[in-house]
């Protein structure tokens, strides 16, 4: 098998993007600066690789905050952001806590509040019981957002407030079908009002345009990233739909089909916004070992994205 030559077309930009690195170094500065353990409410990013290690370092993952028996510990909450409820009930339980949302996720927060305070019914285009959108939901009262997934919602919508109204997305989703369900909604609603700067980040367009620029030339994809994260599971289907089928998540637990790769000249790999790039270079060791493999790194776009730490953390 080490005589079959495989292509691999590295797609980048991939991997961390700038709201990750920094709910990462929040987690691993708050052990620092308070001594282990510190709680993180819900997987600080959706890489169990990442989570795994924080746990090593002293980190104790829970789902709500009444599961945490040591009040006096602090609490981070995680990239994706949280209801409002939620530091107030850390407030209400004299716990110190450390917000760890992305600045792109809170951006999409501001934005939703001031169209409510602005008079507008909104709609929040994104997958439902993702943490993002309970987050994005939980700013505003009962009522005052809807959801809407997909084409057929979007159609489908009938406004019952009687207020105008205006749309919010979701960061992570796949640009182009987002595209598509906008369109549906401003053919309805002629004065729908619209974000001035697209809520889908900076990472999640980078990552996907990368892929979609090498998919038409790979027999295979494989994107590095866990099952739940929105933006790793996002590449899959931008992959397959930018001319690539055999495309696939490579995640904790699955088996790299390396007899399919036997029968591929070129793969293309990439990975989510939450995978480390320790992953991408394990597998490349992997097929290194069976294959013999030539490299060439597709970048489209250069990141140079930094986010700051809380100033209590410094
Ligand atoms: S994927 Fe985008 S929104 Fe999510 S953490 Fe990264 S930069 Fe922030």
């Amino acid at each position: 098998m080490k005589n079959k030559e495989v292509k691999i077309l590295l797609s980048a930009p991939r991997g961390f993007c700038a709201g990750v690195e920094r709910a990462i170094e929040i987690v691993e500065k708050s052990i620092q600066k308070y001594g282990a353990p510190v709680y993180v409410r819900h997987e600080i990013v959706h890489n169990k690789f990442v989570v795994d290690d924080l746990k090593k370092k002293g980190a104790i993952f829970v789902e709500e905050l009444d599961e945490i028996q040591d009040k006096s510990k602090p609490v981070i909450f995680s990239a994706h952001g949280v209801p409002k409820k939620i530091p107030k009930d850390a407030k209400d339980y004299n716990m110190t806590y450390i917000d760890a949302t992305c600045p792109l996720v809170s951006k999409v927060h501001r934005e939703a509040e001031n169209l409510n305070r602005a008079g507008y019914h909104i709609i929040l285009i994104g997958h439902e019981n993702h943490p993002e959108v309970i987050g994005t939901m939980g700013q505003l009262p009962n009522g005052a957002i809807e959801l809407i997934q997909d084409e057929m919602e979007a159609k489908n919508y009938n406004n019952k407030s009687n207020k105008k109204i205006a749309f919010v997305t979701q960061t992570t989703l796949s640009v182009d079908d987002t595209k598509d369900i906008i369109q549906i909604l401003k053919n309805r609603f002629k004065d729908i009002h619209e974000p001035k700067k697209e809520d889908i980040c900076y990472a999640t367009t980078n990552r996907q345009m990368a892929v979609k620029n090498i998919a038409k030339h790979c027999d295979m994809f494989f994107i590095i990233g866990s099952k739940n994260s929105s933006n790793s599971v996002r590449l899959v289907e931008v992959a397959k739909k930018s001319g690539c089928e055999n495309s696939r998540l490579i995640h904790s637990e699955s088996e790299v089909p390396y007899n399919e790769i036997h029968n591929s000249n070129t793969i293309g790999i990439s990975s989510g916004a939450s995978a480390p790039e320790i992953l991408v270079n394990n597998f490349i060791d992997d097929l290194r070992n069976r294959f013999t493999i030539k490299i060439d790194e597709v970048e489209i776009i250069k990141e140079n994205v930094v986010f700051k730490i809380p100033k209590k953390l410094n």
